[in-house]
């Protein structure tokens, strides 16, 4: 069975004092599940990775970055490897996260060179995926889905693919409150499923877990875990909530 995993992406917000706090109060309600029953991540910017780490040092909570760059060293600009983030205790990282797709500009074959740099560095990278919403009306969520993961996991070989979790996040339900109904997302993991079955093998793809993201809250977070192939919730907005984010947290204990 896969186990739940519940990451919050807390984007460009928080300060340093209010994501340690943020971090204490998911950790001290969260002691008798995190890491046993559901798998938890928080995902700060940057300059706050390292005193989040510290936040959850006694905890079985884990930290991931939202991005990283491709490259090991060198000159980068700006940029920020996965060994860095390695080196200050991440283990997870965002990678094709649709603000980056679609804000920031970032293609199909960046994000799978970032899901390659990240596992040679050491991290497991959540890959994204989704269509825009003009993409879902002309009936090509398939199309783009199908596209996003056969770059981003371009020329991964088999051996590999259980460091990868996938993400699939409608952009037309990304911080606007609309959700996609937990069917309509079952639909495209369950692809996504049969897809990495095709792509790899069965065995493989039945052991990936597929995180909905997308306006997920406690008020849809059970109907959206009861599905058979959504194994947990990449959390945007209520995750800079404590109290949200952790009955996101419980809801998603699959018993
Ligand atoms: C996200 O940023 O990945 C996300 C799903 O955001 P929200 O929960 O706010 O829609």
């Amino acid at each position: 069975m896969r186990k739940p995993f519940v990451a919050g992406n807390w984007k460009m917000n928080t300060d340093s004092r209010t994501g340690v706090e943020l971090a204490e109060k998911i950790v001290s309600a969260t002691q008798q599940i995190a890491g046993r029953t559901v798998d938890v991540a928080l995902c700060p910017p940057f300059v706050y990775l390292q005193s989040v780490v510290g936040a959850l040092s006694s905890s079985s909570i884990a930290v991931g970055a939202q991005d990283i760059y491709i490259e090991t060293k060198g000159a980068f600009t700006g940029e920020i490897s996965a060994s860095m983030l390695k080196d200050i205790g991440c283990i997870y990282v965002l990678c094709g996260h649709s603000e980056r797709r679609h804000v920031i500009g970032e293609p199909d074959e960046l994000v799978g060179k970032k899901v390659t740099a990240a596992i040679s560095g050491g991290l497991l990278p959540i890959l994204c995926v989704g269509e825009l919403l003009a993409e879902r009306e002309a009936d090509q969520t398939i199309e783009v889905v199908t596209r996003q993961i056969k770059t981003g996991l371009a020329g991964l070989g088999a051996e590999k693919l259980s460091a990868v979790t996938l993400a699939y996040e409608p952009v037309w339900a990304i911080g606007t409150g609309l959700t996609a109904t937990p069917q309509q997302a079952q639909d495209v993991h369950s692809f996504i499923r049969e897809l990495l079955g095709r792509m790899y093998d069965n065995r493989l793809a039945e052991q990936i877990r597929i995180l909905y993201g997308g306006s997920a809250k406690p008020g849809n977070a059970a109907d959206l875990m009861s599905q058979q192939d959504i194994d947990g919730l990449l959390v945007g907005g209520a995750s800079l909530k404590a109290d949200d984010f952790v009955a996101i947290i419980q809801a998603a204990v699959k018993e």
